[in-house]
């Protein structure tokens, strides 16, 4: 019986609420899969989403922000669009979904992507050391949105805390939100060049963030 080892697959989960997917989002997933040497990255919108939820922000139904983040990565062939967490019916968690990924891929190194935002927040989630038992951690600084000895700071606390395993990687400063893009398409300014021509065109077939009617 052969003895060689099982070959290791690498894969990125960037996690989002993807309202829209735009290109802060697909450059960090390309930024891990080069730093990291991931074999893929698969990009997995949020289902309901607790967090905005609770802050009663109005969030595009799962369904929606799945198909756009699809039509978002169509033709690039080491990202892919997970349904797990759109599909699931209640609150979706974290550690949850790390365990649910790791028992579908048992072979696989599984890498959690964050900006540096979401991991300041990381210790305030369900269970998070289950989240960090599950994978590595990959972030990079998002200027504008928290600093990097803030960043440095989180980093050692979930280390110290939980045993975290978090690799930073580096990304150009794209100063883009979700929130600027809505922002923008219900003030009637253009979003070109800010989301992938996929994106644009489909937040206008389907008449997102216009405005209360809809979503
Ligand atoms: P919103 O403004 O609605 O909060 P967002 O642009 O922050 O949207 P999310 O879906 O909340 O997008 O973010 C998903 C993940 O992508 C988070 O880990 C976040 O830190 C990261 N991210 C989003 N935009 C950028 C960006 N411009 N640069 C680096 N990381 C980003
Ligand atoms: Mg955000």
């Amino acid at each position: 019986m052969s003895t060689a080892p099982r070959s290791i697959r690498k894969t990125g989960i960037l996690g989002g609420t993807f309202d829209p997917i735009h290109i802060g989002h697909l450059l960090l997933a390309v930024a891990a899969y080069e730093q990291a040497q991931l074999d893929r990255v698969l990009i997995m919108p949020t289902g309901i989403s607790y967090f905005k939820a609770s802050r009663e922000m109005k969030v595009t139904d799962p369904q929606t922000r799945l198909l756009m983040t699809e039509a978002a990565i169509r033709d690039v062939p080491f990202l892919e669009c997970s349904d797990i967490e759109a599909k699931r019916a209640g609150n979706s968690y974290t550690f949850e979904t790390m365990e649910e990924l790791r028992s579908l891929f048992p072979d696989d190194e599984l890498y959690y992507i964050v900006g540096a935002d979401a991991l300041c927040m990381m210790h305030l989630w369900k269970e998070p050391e289950r989240i960090f038992r599950s994978c590595r951690i990959l972030v990079t600084e998002r200027a504008g949105q928290v600093g990097s000895a803030r960043l440095s700071e989180a980093i050692s606390d979930l280390k110290e805390r939980y045993g975290a395993v978090i690799d930073r990687i580096t990304l150009r400063n794209i100063d883009i939100s979700s929130t600027d893009i809505r922002e923008r398409v219900m003030q009637n300014k253009p979003i070109r060049w800010m989301v992938p021509e996929t994106v644009e065109e489909f937040i206008r077939e389907n008449g997102l963030y216009r405005g209360e009617a809809q979503h």
